[in-house]
């Protein structure tokens, strides 16, 4: 059996397969891959690896190398380009080239994992009530206008009280908490943090 190392110097010819260097090359396996082994990794120099995992050593000149790798037939490397593409697009030409590309609906999918958990992380929802005050678990609210409770002929009246309140992790607006013992979900609009 060939290594994986063995196989990766056949398949770039000994040679990065990003930016062609032939110094220094080593196995990168890449991060969030469906798969493992050769195929789910690029052989590549050391200029290239420690720019991918050290971001702030990034020098965006460096990767033009990905105007030809890009179009590389294999999959790994096609991943690789994109992913650094993707992170240099402030740029502007590498969203050129990102425009340009053609990737096979996994690929992409496989492009993208990663860092669209980046991105999702960043967008975390946080609830405001309706000064704008952010809200956390735990945390009491009175009510500013009564509100009828859906699906009972109750109302909460406005000035009430709501202590610990627990938020909805899928919708900014909405928090819930216990007026008179029942649960209620209430809209982040008609409360005020106390
Ligand atoms: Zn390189």
């Amino acid at each position: 059996m060939m290594s994986m190392e063995n196989e990766l110097q056949q398949r770039s010819e000994s040679s990065c397969e990003l930016c062609k260097s032939t110094d220094a090359l080593s196995v990168y396996e890449i991060p969030n891959s469906p798969t493992s082994g050769a195929e789910a990794a690029v052989y590549i120099c050391q200029v290239c690896k420690d720019q991918i995992e050290d971001p702030e050593k990034v020098e965006p000149n460096h990767w033009r190398c990905l105007n030809d790798s890009m179009w590389s037939t294999v999959p790994a490397v096609q991943v690789m380009a994109w992913r650094m593409l993707n992170r240099l697009r402030a740029e502007g030409w590498p969203q050129d080239l990102l425009d340009m590309m053609y990737l096979e609906e996994e690929t992409a999918e496989w492009a993208k994992a990663g860092v669209v958990e980046a991105e999702e992380e960043e967008n975390l929802i946080i609830h405001r009530d309706s000064n704008g005050v952010v809200l956390e678990a735990g945390d009491s609210v009175i009510l500013i206008k009564d509100l009828k409770v859906k699906g009972s002929s109750m109302i909460a009246k406005q000035g009430t009280a709501v202590r610990r309140i627990s938020l909805d992790q899928e919708n900014e607006k909405f928090i819930e908490g216990r007026v008179d013992g029942q649960h209620i979900v209430i809209i982040t609009d008609f409360v005020k943090k106390i």
